[in-house]
């Protein structure tokens, strides 16, 4: 496998950041690789936020 492909990069609910009112209780994150080759943009994916309770877009943030 080629060395510096994957970078660690962290995904953040979506919601929990535009809803003021929840940011209080925190904010949904996961913490994923990405493989630079493939993924040039931001990365986006549903993932489940315990603060939204349900299934949400999570971004990439830096
Ligand atoms: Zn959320």
């Amino acid at each position: 496998m080629a060395k510096g492909v994957r970078l660690v990069i962290t995904l953040e609910c979506t919601e929990c950041r535009t809803n003021s009112d929840k940011r209080s209780q925190g904010v949904s994150r996961y913490t994923t690789t990405k493989n630079r080759r493939n993924t040039t943009g931001r990365l986006e994916l549903k993932k489940f936020c315990r603060h939204c309770n349900k299934h949400t877009a999570h971004k990439e943030i830096k």
